[in-house]
């Protein structure tokens, strides 16, 4: 086992890594951008190391100065949380080349995966379903993406090759509005990612975003744990995740469990990573992309699973042998996470940074909070605007959705808003009590559009 880990992130997936390597035994430091210093982070950690000013390019992406604090402190492994440097190829090289575990998958991996063509090319290989689309990047001035597009059938959906966060993503209907959406998705692609290859795919409508959890260990042993339903989202983002999906059945699971286990085998997949797939009503399911770090939603498979999948990851990395099967695990019960935004609903979801007055967050029967942020706490306008998680958990669904409801009233947060009305609505919503929600839900029944 390490014996200390720098955690190179910040906000509430840097307190949730500090929380297990502390329950491992292992030793953490905290990296911090000048604005950042009160973070609870920072007061969480055996030890702390100012990495840069504001600019996460200068602090939380600034490579030489992450390894330096690494190198200074005596880290033996670096744990890069979500977002920032967590699916930076350069980044787990040079951890590599100084000495220092990256606490991911290999760097060929991440390379493979990274890159959303190179991806759907390897897993038609391994005879991984994907959405029919275009096997390399298009671009608006080829004349044949007319019948391209026309082939795969109307809807499209441009995507870009480096995307994320549901950034550089163009829907087409006709073929008038393809050379158009193109350009534009190229330009957000550039803006987002460096990059301004796009490709083509069909769009599927109506579709559920289902994920598997995979982990694998050093040995070649990957497992599947069961699936995360993260259907209900705004703009492409994730909003509300429920594990297990009302839409999977036993044998369905079974199925894109197997998928994604071979999805994972194909690249030599070691630590934690998520396999992510869309489902059509017919059932058909189709290889969307596979995140090769922890995910935001990964505290609903944990409560219905009963494995802390971040002492796993920790583990793996360290070289220890996975100790379960796919086929051992059971689910306990259903959990929904919301993801409680510093932003306001009521203004188009605008950021609203700033000091915490009063706060007061839920707890009880079945409620799990991983959050960052304290009474009297400035949130800064940097960074992202997740401030909670609230995971309701319960011996089904209804009683995870009355938890939540009652959680989301007891939340308390003076001085910012705060997104928990929007969730309260959902949580209200018939259509949402049924299950089997689609992509398109919060578009059709929340904002009416
Ligand atoms: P990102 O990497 O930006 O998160 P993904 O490829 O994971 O992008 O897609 C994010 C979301 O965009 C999906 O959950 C889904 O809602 C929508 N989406 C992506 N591809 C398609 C498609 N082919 N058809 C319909 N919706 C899609």
């Amino acid at each position: 086992m390490f014996k200390k880990i720098l955690i190179a992130n910040r906000g509430e997936i840097a307190c949730r890594i500090i929380r297990a390597a502390r329950e491992l035994g292992v030793k953490t430091v905290a990296i911090h951008s000048e604005v950042d210093k009160e973070s609870m982070h920072v007061k969480m950690a055996d030890e702390s190391v100012c990495v840069g000013p504001a600019s996460s390019s200068e602090s939380y992406l600034n490579i030489p100065s992450i390894i330096s604090a690494a190198e200074i402190t005596g880290a033996d492994a670096i744990h890069p949380g979500y977002g920032f440097l967590s699916e930076n190829t350069y980044f787990a090289e040079v951890c590599e080349t100084c000495g220092i575990t990256f606490i991911g998958p290999k760097k060929h991996s991440i390379e493979k995966m990274g890159d959303k063509i190179t991806a759907r090319n390897l897993m038609i290989k391994s005879k991984v379903p994907v959405v029919p689309g275009s096997d390399g990047p298009i671009s608006a001035d080829d004349p044949k993406i007319f019948d391209m597009a026309e082939k795969i059938g109307y809807p499209v959906i441009i995507k870009a090759t480096a995307g994320g966060g549901g950034k550089g993503m163009r829907v087409v209907v006709s073929p008038e509005a393809l050379q158009n959406s193109i350009i534009m998705a190229q330009s957000e692609a550039k803006a987002n990612f460096g990059n301004p290859d796009v490709y083509m795919e069909k769009y599927i409508e109506e579709p559920h975003h289902i994920e598997f959890q995979i982990l694998g260990d050093m040995y070649g042993k990957v497992v599947y744990l069961p699936e995360r339903d993260c259907s209900i989202q705004r703009r492409h983002q994730k909003l509300i995740e429920e594990s297990p999906s009302s839409f999977i059945d036993e044998s369905l699971r079974k199925k894109m469990g197997k998928a994604a286990q071979s999805a994972a085998q194909a690249v030599g997949y070691v630590t934690v990573g998520t396999v992510e797939f869309l489902v059509d009503k017919h059932s058909h399911f189709y290889f969307m992309e596979m995140n090769t770090r922890i995910q935001v939603e990964h505290p609903i498979t944990e409560v219905v699973t009963g494995i802390d999948l971040v002492k796993e990851q920790i583990k793996l990395a360290a070289g220890e042998k996975l100790s379960f099967d796919s086929s051992n695990i059971k689910i306990n019960g259903h959990a929904i996470e919301c993801r409680i935004n510093a932003e306001d609903p009521t203004k188009d979801f605008i950021p609203s940074p700033g000091k915490i007055g009063f706060l007061y967050l839920p707890g009880g029967p079945g409620i799990r909070v991983d959050t960052n942020v304290y009474s009297g706490y400035t949130i800064p306008p940097f960074y992202d605007s997740l401030i909670a998680k609230i995971i309701a958990h319960g011996a089904d669904r209804q009683e995870a959705i009355v938890r939540m409801q009652r959680a989301l009233k007891e939340i308390q947060i003076e001085g910012i808003r705060n997104t928990s009305s929007l969730y309260m609505k959902i949580m209200e919503n018939k259509e949402f009590h049924k299950g089997k929600v689609c992509t398109d839900f919060l578009a059709k029944y929340i904002f009416n559009n």
